[in-house]
Protein backbone atom coordinates (compact mmCIF):
# COMPACT_ATOMS: atom_id res chain seq x y z
CA UNK A 1 0.00 0.00 0.00
CA UNK A 2 2.86 2.42 1.10
CA UNK A 3 4.37 1.52 -2.44
CA UNK A 4 0.81 2.47 -4.75
CA UNK A 5 0.25 5.72 -2.15
CA UNK A 6 4.04 6.94 -3.13
CA UNK A 7 3.49 6.30 -6.99
CA UNK A 8 0.14 7.89 -7.13
CA UNK A 9 1.84 10.59 -5.01
CA UNK A 10 4.43 11.43 -7.94
CA UNK A 11 1.37 12.45 -10.15
CA UNK A 12 -1.80 13.97 -8.13
CA UNK A 13 -1.68 18.21 -7.59
CA UNK A 14 -1.58 18.64 -4.17
CA UNK A 15 -4.62 21.02 -4.26
CA UNK A 16 -7.25 18.23 -4.49
CA UNK A 17 -5.52 16.37 -1.98
CA UNK A 18 -5.48 19.84 0.72
CA UNK A 19 -9.36 20.44 -0.12
CA UNK A 20 -10.12 16.89 0.63
CA UNK A 21 -8.15 16.89 3.36
CA UNK A 22 -9.58 19.84 4.93
CA UNK A 23 -7.99 22.37 6.32
CA UNK A 24 -5.09 21.23 8.55
CA UNK A 25 -1.43 22.09 10.13
CA UNK A 26 1.52 19.98 9.09
CA UNK A 27 4.40 19.61 10.62
CA UNK A 28 7.39 18.41 8.69
CA UNK A 29 10.37 17.49 11.04
CA UNK A 30 13.95 16.80 10.11
CA UNK A 31 17.12 15.94 12.67
CA UNK A 32 19.97 16.91 10.03
CA UNK A 33 20.60 18.76 7.03
CA UNK A 34 23.51 18.00 5.36
CA UNK A 35 25.02 16.72 2.12
CA UNK A 36 28.21 14.54 4.32
CA UNK A 37 26.46 13.88 7.48
CA UNK A 38 29.43 12.90 9.49
CA UNK A 39 30.21 8.99 11.05
CA UNK A 40 27.69 8.94 13.98
CA UNK A 41 24.71 9.81 11.52
CA UNK A 42 25.94 7.49 8.22
CA UNK A 43 24.07 4.45 9.30
CA UNK A 44 21.20 5.92 10.59
CA UNK A 45 19.85 7.64 7.42
CA UNK A 46 18.16 10.65 9.49
CA UNK A 47 19.55 13.29 7.27
CA UNK A 48 18.17 15.47 4.55
CA UNK A 49 20.70 16.79 1.78
CA UNK A 50 20.76 20.74 1.70
CA UNK A 51 19.26 20.51 -1.94
CA UNK A 52 16.17 18.49 -0.60
CA UNK A 53 15.73 20.61 2.20
CA UNK A 54 16.00 24.27 0.06
CA UNK A 55 13.17 22.88 -2.52
CA UNK A 56 11.03 21.27 0.48
CA UNK A 57 10.45 25.07 1.72
CA UNK A 58 10.03 26.38 -1.63
CA UNK A 59 7.07 23.72 -1.98
CA UNK A 60 5.70 24.33 1.54
CA UNK A 61 5.84 28.28 0.84
CA UNK A 62 4.22 27.59 -2.10
CA UNK A 63 1.13 26.05 -0.84
CA UNK A 64 0.99 26.22 2.43
CA UNK A 65 1.72 29.42 4.93
CA UNK A 66 4.10 29.22 8.08
CA UNK A 67 2.58 29.51 11.08
CA UNK A 68 4.85 30.15 14.78
CA UNK A 69 4.24 27.66 17.43
CA UNK A 70 1.96 30.84 19.29
CA UNK A 71 0.04 31.25 16.54
CA UNK A 72 -1.19 27.45 16.03
CA UNK A 73 -3.99 27.86 18.09
CA UNK A 74 -5.85 31.10 16.12
CA UNK A 75 -8.48 29.90 13.48
CA UNK A 76 -8.02 30.78 10.09
CA UNK A 77 -9.29 28.78 6.64
CA UNK A 78 -5.86 28.52 5.23
CA UNK A 79 -2.98 25.20 5.18
CA UNK A 80 -0.61 25.95 7.34
CA UNK A 81 3.27 24.42 8.05
CA UNK A 82 5.27 24.37 11.29
CA UNK A 83 8.85 22.72 10.88
CA UNK A 84 10.86 21.18 13.34
CA UNK A 85 14.17 20.00 14.16
CA UNK A 86 15.07 16.94 17.12
CA UNK A 87 18.59 15.86 18.33
CA UNK A 88 19.79 19.92 18.75
CA UNK A 89 22.64 18.63 15.72
CA UNK A 90 25.40 21.28 14.58
CA UNK A 91 24.47 20.96 11.04
CA UNK A 92 20.96 22.31 12.07
CA UNK A 93 22.43 25.54 12.71
CA UNK A 94 24.89 25.75 9.89
CA UNK A 95 23.35 24.19 7.05
CA UNK A 96 19.23 25.38 7.91
CA UNK A 97 18.85 28.19 10.29
CA UNK A 98 20.35 30.42 7.66
CA UNK A 99 18.41 29.51 4.83
CA UNK A 100 15.56 29.99 7.27
CA UNK A 101 15.84 33.29 8.57
CA UNK A 102 16.64 34.30 5.08
CA UNK A 103 13.65 33.07 3.57
CA UNK A 104 11.93 34.76 7.00
CA UNK A 105 10.74 31.87 8.59
CA UNK A 106 11.24 30.11 12.46
CA UNK A 107 10.97 26.55 13.50
CA UNK A 108 11.25 24.61 16.61
CA UNK A 109 14.69 23.13 17.65
CA UNK A 110 14.28 20.28 20.35
CA UNK A 111 17.36 19.87 22.04
CA UNK A 112 18.36 16.82 24.45
CA UNK A 113 20.57 18.65 27.10
CA UNK A 114 22.80 16.18 27.92
CA UNK A 115 24.27 16.48 24.54
CA UNK A 116 24.39 20.24 24.54
CA UNK A 117 27.92 21.78 24.22
CA UNK A 118 28.98 18.14 23.22
CA UNK A 119 28.96 16.88 26.54
CA UNK A 120 28.20 13.17 25.73
CA UNK A 121 26.98 11.61 22.82
CA UNK A 122 23.78 9.75 22.04
CA UNK A 123 23.99 5.86 22.10
CA UNK A 124 22.37 5.69 18.59
CA UNK A 125 25.16 8.25 17.40
CA UNK A 126 27.22 5.76 19.46
CA UNK A 127 26.09 2.55 17.02
CA UNK A 128 26.56 5.02 13.91
CA UNK A 129 30.18 5.79 14.64
CA UNK A 130 31.19 2.27 15.63
CA UNK A 131 29.52 0.59 12.45
CA UNK A 132 31.30 3.75 10.17
CA UNK A 133 34.84 1.89 11.66
CA UNK A 134 33.91 -1.52 9.95
CA UNK A 135 35.66 -0.60 6.40
CA UNK A 136 38.89 -0.35 8.27
CA UNK A 137 40.67 -3.69 8.47
CA UNK A 138 40.35 -5.63 11.93
CA UNK A 139 37.56 -3.49 13.07
CA UNK A 140 34.80 -5.95 12.22
CA UNK A 141 36.45 -8.94 13.57
CA UNK A 142 37.45 -6.80 17.34
CA UNK A 143 33.88 -5.93 17.67
CA UNK A 144 32.96 -10.06 16.91
CA UNK A 145 34.76 -10.84 19.80
CA UNK A 146 32.72 -8.10 22.28
CA UNK A 147 30.04 -9.78 21.27
CA UNK A 148 30.77 -13.53 21.07
CA UNK A 149 29.62 -13.92 17.65
CA UNK A 150 30.38 -14.00 13.77
CA UNK A 151 31.29 -11.58 11.81
CA UNK A 152 28.23 -11.96 9.97
CA UNK A 153 25.96 -10.91 13.11
CA UNK A 154 28.11 -7.74 14.00
CA UNK A 155 26.47 -5.18 12.40
CA UNK A 156 22.48 -6.79 14.02
CA UNK A 157 24.05 -7.24 17.23
CA UNK A 158 25.90 -2.92 17.23
CA UNK A 159 22.61 -1.86 16.26
CA UNK A 160 19.83 -4.12 18.22
CA UNK A 161 21.71 -2.41 21.53
CA UNK A 162 19.07 -0.60 23.39
CA UNK A 163 19.18 2.55 25.79
CA UNK A 164 19.85 0.19 29.00
CA UNK A 165 23.11 -1.14 27.00
CA UNK A 166 24.91 1.80 26.17
CA UNK A 167 28.18 0.06 28.40
CA UNK A 168 28.20 -2.23 26.22
CA UNK A 169 29.06 0.40 23.48
CA UNK A 170 31.49 2.10 25.54
CA UNK A 171 33.20 -1.12 25.64
CA UNK A 172 33.76 -1.40 22.23
CA UNK A 173 34.86 1.23 21.51
CA UNK A 174 37.30 1.27 23.92
CA UNK A 175 38.05 -1.97 22.26
CA UNK A 176 38.59 -0.96 18.99
CA UNK A 177 40.84 2.54 20.14
CA UNK A 178 37.59 4.60 19.48
CA UNK A 179 37.54 7.87 21.69
CA UNK A 180 34.15 9.11 21.96
CA UNK A 181 35.28 12.18 23.81
CA UNK A 182 37.94 13.59 21.28
CA UNK A 183 35.36 12.85 18.42
CA UNK A 184 32.73 15.06 20.50
CA UNK A 185 35.72 17.23 21.01
CA UNK A 186 37.17 17.71 17.35
CA UNK A 187 33.70 17.24 15.29
CA UNK A 188 31.32 19.80 17.23
CA UNK A 189 27.90 17.37 16.62
CA UNK A 190 25.74 18.98 18.70
CA UNK A 191 24.52 22.35 18.95
CA UNK A 192 26.32 24.51 21.80
CA UNK A 193 24.48 27.15 24.35
CA UNK A 194 25.72 29.84 22.85
CA UNK A 195 25.02 28.97 19.33
CA UNK A 196 21.17 28.14 20.94
CA UNK A 197 21.25 31.48 22.20
CA UNK A 198 21.97 32.90 18.90
CA UNK A 199 18.92 30.66 17.56
CA UNK A 200 16.65 31.50 20.22
CA UNK A 201 17.34 35.39 19.23
CA UNK A 202 16.30 34.89 15.61
CA UNK A 203 12.76 34.04 17.10
CA UNK A 204 12.61 30.29 17.05
CA UNK A 205 11.55 28.24 19.66
CA UNK A 206 14.11 26.00 22.04
CA UNK A 207 11.91 22.39 22.85
CA UNK A 208 12.46 19.82 24.82
CA UNK A 209 13.41 16.26 23.67
CA UNK A 210 14.66 14.55 26.90
CA UNK A 211 17.93 14.67 28.85
CA UNK A 212 19.68 11.70 26.75
CA UNK A 213 17.07 10.05 24.15
CA UNK A 214 15.59 6.98 25.99
CA UNK A 215 12.68 5.32 24.18
CA UNK A 216 9.97 6.63 26.46
CA UNK A 217 8.11 3.05 26.42
CA UNK A 218 11.10 1.25 27.91
CA UNK A 219 11.27 3.94 31.01
CA UNK A 220 8.52 4.15 34.10
CA UNK A 221 6.64 6.82 35.42
CA UNK A 222 9.42 8.06 37.58
CA UNK A 223 11.70 7.92 34.62
CA UNK A 224 9.65 9.24 32.13
CA UNK A 225 9.33 12.58 34.38
CA UNK A 226 12.79 12.80 35.53
CA UNK A 227 14.00 13.02 31.62
CA UNK A 228 11.83 16.22 31.08
CA UNK A 229 11.88 17.72 34.04
CA UNK A 230 16.04 18.05 34.20
CA UNK A 231 15.99 19.04 30.42
CA UNK A 232 12.79 21.35 31.39
CA UNK A 233 15.38 23.09 33.87
CA UNK A 234 18.22 23.12 31.32
CA UNK A 235 15.77 25.13 28.80
CA UNK A 236 14.66 27.48 31.81
CA UNK A 237 18.01 28.36 33.15
CA UNK A 238 19.66 29.28 29.54
CA UNK A 239 16.98 30.76 27.71
CA UNK A 240 14.25 32.83 27.75
CA UNK A 241 11.39 31.06 26.29
CA UNK A 242 7.82 31.77 27.27
CA UNK A 243 6.37 27.98 26.58
CA UNK A 244 7.38 25.16 26.83
CA UNK A 245 7.02 22.41 24.06
CA UNK A 246 8.34 18.14 24.41
CA UNK A 247 8.71 16.12 21.01
CA UNK A 248 8.81 12.59 22.49
CA UNK A 249 11.85 10.50 21.56
CA UNK A 250 11.06 7.59 19.07
CA UNK A 251 7.77 8.68 19.26
CA UNK A 252 5.07 8.58 21.42
CA UNK A 253 3.72 4.50 20.79
CA UNK A 254 2.68 3.00 23.50
CA UNK A 255 2.89 6.05 25.90
CA UNK A 256 0.61 6.33 28.85
CA UNK A 257 -2.23 8.98 29.57
CA UNK A 258 -1.01 9.70 32.86
CA UNK A 259 2.57 11.29 31.06
CA UNK A 260 0.21 13.12 28.72
CA UNK A 261 -1.83 14.53 31.20
CA UNK A 262 0.86 15.39 33.80
CA UNK A 263 3.07 17.08 31.13
CA UNK A 264 -0.22 19.16 30.40
CA UNK A 265 -1.68 19.96 33.64
CA UNK A 266 1.31 19.73 36.07
CA UNK A 267 3.94 21.17 33.87
CA UNK A 268 1.36 23.11 32.09
CA UNK A 269 3.31 22.17 28.76
CA UNK A 270 2.16 23.99 25.67
CA UNK A 271 2.54 21.17 22.85
CA UNK A 272 3.74 17.79 22.80
CA UNK A 273 5.07 16.24 19.41
CA UNK A 274 4.96 12.88 17.97
CA UNK A 275 6.25 11.44 14.56
CA UNK A 276 2.99 9.52 13.13
CA UNK A 277 2.51 11.74 10.07
CA UNK A 278 -0.84 13.78 9.20
CA UNK A 279 -2.78 12.90 11.78
CA UNK A 280 -5.30 13.47 14.54
CA UNK A 281 -5.34 12.95 18.52
CA UNK A 282 -7.26 12.57 21.15
CA UNK A 283 -5.29 14.76 22.65
CA UNK A 284 -5.51 18.15 20.70
CA UNK A 285 -2.53 19.53 22.03
CA UNK A 286 -0.61 16.49 21.05
CA UNK A 287 0.54 17.18 17.18
CA UNK A 288 1.65 14.31 15.30
CA UNK A 289 4.65 15.81 13.18
CA UNK A 290 5.68 14.80 9.51
CA UNK A 291 9.37 12.85 8.75
CA UNK A 292 11.01 14.53 5.82
CA UNK A 293 14.38 12.37 5.94
CA UNK A 294 12.89 9.57 3.61
CA UNK A 295 15.99 8.79 1.09
CA UNK A 296 15.99 10.87 -1.72
CA UNK A 297 12.27 11.24 -2.45
CA UNK A 298 11.25 15.07 -3.06
CA UNK A 299 9.02 16.78 -0.68
CA UNK A 300 6.11 17.26 -2.09
CA UNK A 301 6.18 13.61 -3.03
CA UNK A 302 6.36 12.68 0.56
CA UNK A 303 4.10 14.79 1.57
CA UNK A 304 1.12 14.43 -0.63
CA UNK A 305 1.76 10.57 0.62
CA UNK A 306 1.14 11.25 4.02
CA UNK A 307 -1.88 13.07 2.54
CA UNK A 308 -3.37 10.08 0.37
CA UNK A 309 -2.49 7.83 3.56
CA UNK A 310 -4.74 10.21 5.75
CA UNK A 311 -7.10 10.00 3.47
CA UNK A 312 -7.09 6.51 3.08
CA UNK A 313 -7.49 5.99 6.60
CA UNK A 314 -10.34 8.08 7.11
CA UNK A 315 -13.04 5.27 5.89
CA UNK A 316 -11.98 2.98 8.73
CA UNK A 317 -11.62 6.04 11.09
CA UNK A 318 -7.69 5.19 12.04
CA UNK A 319 -6.64 8.69 11.36
CA UNK A 320 -7.08 9.73 14.95
CA UNK A 321 -4.80 8.48 18.07
CA UNK A 322 -7.75 6.85 20.16
CA UNK A 323 -6.10 7.54 23.49
ZN1 LIG B 1 15.24 12.25 18.58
Amino acid sequence: MANLLNTFSKIVPIQPLKYLVGQKIIFPFYHSISDCPGPHLSQLGFSRNIQNFHSDIAFLLSHFEPVSLNGISEKTAKSRFHISFDDGLSDVYHNAIPFLIDNKLTATVFINSDFVDNKALFYRHKQSLIASQFEQEGILKKVSEVFSTSVENVMQKLMGLTYFETGKLDQIANHIGLDFDQFLKENQPYLTKIQLVEIENAGFVIGNHSRNHPNFNTLNFEEQKKQILETEDFIKANFHQTESVFSFPFGDENIKNELFSWIYEELKMKYTFGVSGIKEDDFERHLHRIPMEIGDDKGDSILKSQYLYYLFKMIPGKNRRKR
